[in-house]
């Protein structure tokens, strides 16, 4: 039997204002499907995971196309990232999730999540309650730059790690944190962020480097890549 139970919140209700493009970035075709549908059928076939609530924006014209939605529980967006993550936690506990259940949280515009990232994940974390993400160490020199991008620090990199998605933690624990850091005004970036600010230390777990977010245009011709060297995700 299994610790605890599992469940997933995908926020998407972000509109691309990075992209530049009309429909939003989890809307873009990705070898033939929308970018969401691939990210939500690699949460939705893991054994491991109960049920995945989608959070997407108040007016969403693309939402209801998406085939992977007739499994998946709808939940409104909030103005930034953590208001809808917050809004999906708030959510599950009202449908009956318990406190102590455990949440992944993971952004709707990574579709090249692999299974073995999330077992790698749910293994790690297990039931430590400060939870956990998966990351990549940083490799380049990392630099700090002035408002005219003119060199001002070299950042030593031996401990900086980029915060990937999901993230893991206790379902009322996140709940409550992510209230508490945005009643503070903390509108943080991720969930990891908010357990600092409340003094968890979430443990980073090395993932694939191939769970790229989907950021700029050309980010869909690299996922498309990742996916055909994935055995046949691409037809
Ligand atoms: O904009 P960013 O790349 O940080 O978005 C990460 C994820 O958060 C995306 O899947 C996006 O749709 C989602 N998001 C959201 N609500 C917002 C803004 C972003 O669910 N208000």
């Amino acid at each position: 039997m299994p610790p605890f139970d599992l469940w997933a919140v995908v926020p998407a209700a972000g509109i691309g204002k990075r992209m530049g493009t009309k429909v939003p970035k989890q809307y873009l075709t990705l070898c033939g499907s929308p970018v969401i549908e691939h990210t939500l059928r690699r949460l939705l076939s893991h054994p491991r995971i109960n049920a995945v609530t989608v959070v997407v924006g108040q007016v969403d014209e693309w939402w209801p196309g998406v085939p992977s939605g007739a499994h998946t529980r709808r939940v409104d967006g909030g103005a930034e990232r953590c208001h809808s993550v917050l809004n999906g936690l708030k959510s599950l506990l009202k449908a009956g999730a318990k406190p102590s259940d455990r949440v992944l949280v993971h952004d709707a515009v990574r579709p090249c999540l692999r299974r073995a990232d999330i077992d790698k994940l749910i293994e790690a974390v297990d039931d430590y309650e400060g939870g956990g993400l998966l990351g990549l160490p940083v490799r380049d020199t990392m630099k700090r730059v002035d408002s005219s991008c003119r060199v001002e620090q070299t950042i030593p990199r031996n401990q900086l790690w980029h915060a990937l998605t999901p993230q893991m933690f206790p379902l009322a624990v996140l709940h409550d944190v992510m209230g508490a850091a945005i009643s503070a005004g903390r509108l943080v970036t991720d969930e990891a962020q908010a357990m600092e600010l409340a003094g968890y230390h979430p443990k980073m777990v090395e993932g694939h480097p191939d769970n790229l977010k989907i950021t700029q245009k050309n980010d869909i011709e690299l996922a498309a890549l990742y996916l055909k060297a994935q055995v046949n995700q691409c037809e």
